[in-house]
């Protein structure tokens, strides 16, 4: 019988992190030579997109249209890969991002949120550029590739509904 020396398998010792846990760490990473930001960077919200936010869903609070107290919201959560480019953002009043009918306590009022920005910007209304890139869908992570493929997202989400009409007459 041997005792000698037993390596871990070439399996194990490629798989010494599990997938999900990589994914959960918040750390810069590397994707196709591209660096990618830490996620608590891609959650912030910068001063550009805090004015965009503004500017584009008003001055006021989403559920009850006070103007005082507002706080910037994430549309869709942080913690469920949510970031602070303004297209994710809306403005709730400190009762209404705190209290019993804010999206953090209510679901129904998270995901009405959610769905006025997901038809309003499309379903990838909470991303940003590193998303979109490591999704595939756009050839590098700048800023105007960006725009233009959430520009033609929003494009599409604004005709789906008429869309969905066409078809409906096509067929039946
Ligand atoms: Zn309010
Ligand atoms: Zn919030």
């Amino acid at each position: 019988m041997s005792f000698g020396f037993h390596p871990i398998s070439k399996e194990a010792q490629i798989r010494k992190v599990p997938i999900k846990q990589r994914k959960q760490n918040n750390k810069p990473e590397l994707h196709k030579g591209r660096l990618i930001p830490k996620r608590s960077v891609r959650g912030r919200i910068m001063k550009k997109d805090y004015n965009e936010a503004l500017r584009r869903h008003g001055e006021y609070c989403y559920l009850c249209g006070t103007t005082v107290g507002l706080e910037a919201h994430h549309v869709r959560f942080r913690s469920n890969g949510g970031r602070g480019g303004w297209r994710n953002i809306r403005f709730l009043c400190n009762e209404h991002h705190r209290g019993k009918y804010s999206p953090h306590r209510d679901e129904g009022v998270r995901r009405a949120l959610e769905t006025v920005h997901e038809e309003l910007y499309g379903p990838w209304y909470w991303a940003d550029r590193y998303d979109i890139f490591k999704a595939g869908l756009i050839p590098t992570p700048t800023e105007e590739c960006f725009e233009r493929f959430m520009a033609e997202e929003e494009r599409k989400a604004r005709y789906r509904n008429i869309d969905v009409d066409c078809s409906a007459n096509a067929y039946f």
